[in-house]
C-alpha cells in the first residue's frame, strides 16, 4: 500500500503549512495536490478575525455556530481572568462549586422551572449520548427495559459520536461508519422546503407528524425517544419548519409514552428570535406551560459564548427521581473528566449577563429586521430559492444548474477574498453572524456576499432569470 504523504514543501513554514503537517483538520478532505492552505488566524475582536498579516475577516456563521458576542468580548474576558484567579478546575463527583450551581440555576429559571437537574459535558454529541442513555436508563429503571429504540427525524444531524450518529441522518458523516452504528428509526422531517403547490409549512408540519404517529403507533413499546432540532435543522442545510410541529410532536409523544429530546445545541441561546427555540412551540408570546416542555433539552455551542468547550442537558424533575435508588445499577454513572469545568461555566454566566443587561432577545428583533432588509436584493436574485429567514439564522438555496461543481468550497474561497468567512453546506448559502453588528454591517455582508455569488457563478444569465 503506498502512503502519500500532506505535501508542503520543506521550507514553506508558513502557520498554514506547518499546520497541515502538524494537525489533522475537521471536517477535511485530505488530497495529495490540494492547495487549501489552511487561514492562519492571529486575534479576533467582535465579529472580526485577523490574520497575520493583518487582513480582516467578518465571521459570519459564528466560527461554526459556536460565537454570540463577538471575538475578545470584554465582559466575558474580564469574567473569565477573575475565574482564572480563582479556580480552573475540580472534579465535579463529589465536589461543587459555585459556577456549576449558578449557571444550573439560571439555566432552570430560564424554562420556568419545568427542566433542571444539569448534567454537564464538554461537547455536543456528548450532551446528545447523555440524553440518550438517561432516556434509556430511565425506562429501565421504571420497568420497560424494552423501550431501547431510538427516533430522528430526516436530515437530522445530532453530533459524530457513534451513539449520536445513531441518531444523525446525514449520508456524509454517517456512511463510511455504518456497521459501527445503531441506527434510529428515521422519520419524515418537516422541512418546509418540501411543501407541494398549494401546502403551507403548517400542512408540511402536519403531514410529518402523521408519519410520527404512524410509526409510534406500531412501536411505541420498544421506542425511547424522539430527538428533534427544534425550528431548525442546521447541518441539512438549514432547513426551517413550522413551529406546530414542536407542540405536536410533544402531544404524540405524551400520547404514547415516549420521550422528547429537543437538541438545542445549535438553535439555543437565542438563534431562532428566543432565547430556547422550544419556546417557540406556541407561537412564543406567552410563557411556555411546564408540560410542554420537552422531557430533555441539550445545549452546547454558544452557551458558554463562543469561548470554551462545555455542553449540557436539562430534564425535567421526574425524570431524575427515577434514578433515585441505593442500588448502583439504577443510578446514572456517566463522567466526563471536565465535566462542568469552572472556567467554561464562567464563560456562560457571563454569557447569560449579556442577555440579561442588554436585553438582548429583544434587541436581536431588530437585529433579525436589519439582515431581513439587507438581504431583500438577494432574496429576489434568480440564482437563489427557497429564501429563509428564522432569527438571526438567514438561508437560501443556489439553484443546481448556476452553482455548478464544489460551489461551497469555491464560495468560501472567494469570500474570503471579500473579508467574508462562510462556509456554504452544499448549495446551501447562509449566515448566522454573532449579535454584535448593526444595519451597516448587516448591508456590508449582504453587498458582499451578492458579490461573491457573482464571482463564483457570473452574472445572472437571462435563461437562468427566465426560469425562475
Ligand atoms: C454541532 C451540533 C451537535 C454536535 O456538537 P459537537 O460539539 O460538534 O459535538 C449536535 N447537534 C446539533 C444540532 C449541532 O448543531
Amino acid at each position: 500500500m503506498e502512503h502519500q504523504s500532506i505535501p508542503g514543501a520543506p521550507g514553506d513554514d508558513t502557520l498554514g503549512q506547518r499546520s497541515r503537517r502538524a494537525v489533522w483538520h475537521p471536517c477535511t478532505r485530505l488530497r495529495p495536490d490540494d492547495d487549501g492552505v489552511p487561514l492562519a488566524i492571529a486575534r479576533g475582536e467582535g465579529p472580526w478575525l485577523y490574520d497575520a498579516d493583518g487582513h480582516r475577516y467578518f465571521d459570519a456563521t459564528s466560527s461554526w455556530w459556536v460565537n454570540l458576542f463577538g471575538h475578545a468580548n470584554p465582559h466575558i474576558n474580564a469574567a473569565l481572568a477573575r475565574q482564572l484567579e480563582t479556580l480552573g478546575h475540580v472534579m465535579l463527583a463529589g465536589c461543587t462549586h459555585a459556577p456549576a450551581v449558578e449557571l444550573a440555576e439560571r439555566l432552570s429559571a430560564l424554562t420556568g422551572g419545568a427542566l433542571g437537574n444539569v448534567f454537564y459535558a464538554s461537547d455536543g454529541a456528548s450532551a446528545v449520548e447523555i440524553a440518550l442513555k438517561m432516556s434509556f436508563h430511565y425506562w429501565r429503571n421504571t420497568g420497560l427495559p424494552a423501550k431501547r429504540e431510538f427516533v430522528c427525524l430526516q436530515h437530522g444531524y445530532h453530533g459524530e459520536t457513534v451513539g449520536a450518529l445513531g441518531v444523525t441522518d446525514v449520508e456524509i458523516f454517517r456512511d463510511a461508519y455504518d456497521p459501527l452504528i445503531r441506527r434510529a428509526h428515521v422519520v419524515m422531517s418537516p422541512d418546509a422546503r418540501q411543501a407541494a403547490p398549494g401546502e403551507s409549512a403548517a400542512d408540511v408540519a402536519t403531514r410529518a407528524l402523521a408519519e410520527l404517529e404512524a410509526l409510534l403507533r406500531e412501536r411505541a413499546g420498544q421506542i425511547a425517544a424522539l430527538i428533534v432540532e427544534p425550528l431548525v435543522q442546521g447541518a441539512a442545510g438549514m432547513a426551517m419548519y413550522d413551529a406546530s410541529y414542536l407542540d405536536g410532536a410533544r402531544a404524540l409523544c405524551d400520547r404514547y409514552r415516549v420521550h422528547l429530546i429537543a437538541d438545542e445545541i445549535a438553535v439555543g441561546c437565542g438563534r431562532t428570535g428566543t432565547f430556547f427555540a422550544w419556546e417557540q412551540a406556541r407561537g412564543g408570546d406567552a410563557p411556555l406551560p411546564a408540560h410542554l416542555w420537552p422531557d430533555f433539552l441539550c445545549l452546547s455551542k454558544g452557551i458558554s459564548g463562543g469561548y470554551l468547550p462545555l455542553s449540557l442537558v436539562l430534564s425535567r424533575p421526574d425524570i431524575q427521581r427515577a434514578f433515585v435508588a441505593d442500588d448502583l445499577a439504577r443510578s446514572f454513572l456517566h463522567s466526563h473528566s471536565y465535566t462542568g469545568n469552572p472556567l467554561a461555566c464562567r464563560a456562560a454566566l457571563a454569557t447569560l449577563d449579556l442577555f440579561a443587561q442588554d436585553d438582548v432577545i429583544v434587541r436581536n428583533r431588530e437585529r433579525a429586521q436589519w439582515l431581513a432588509e439587507a438581504m431583500s436584493g438577494l432574496a429576489a436574485d434568480a440564482r437563489l430559492q427557497r429564501v429563509r429567514q428564522r432569527g438571526l439564522i438567514w438561508a437560501a438555496d443556489v439553484r443546481g444548474d448556476v452553482a455548478g461543481a464544489e460551489f461551497a468550497s469555491r464560495f468560501h474561497h472567494a469570500a474570503r477574498a471579500r473579508e467574508l468567512l462562510v462556509r456554504p453546506i452544499g448549495n446551501t448559502l447562509y449566515v448566522m453572524p454573532p449579535y454584535v453588528f448593526d444595519a451597516a454591517q448587516a448591508r456590508w455582508l449582504a453587498g458582499q456576499l451578492q458579490a461573491t455569488l457573482d464571482d463564483v457563478t457570473g452574472p445572472v444569465s437571462e435563461e437562468v432569470r427566465h426560469a425562475a
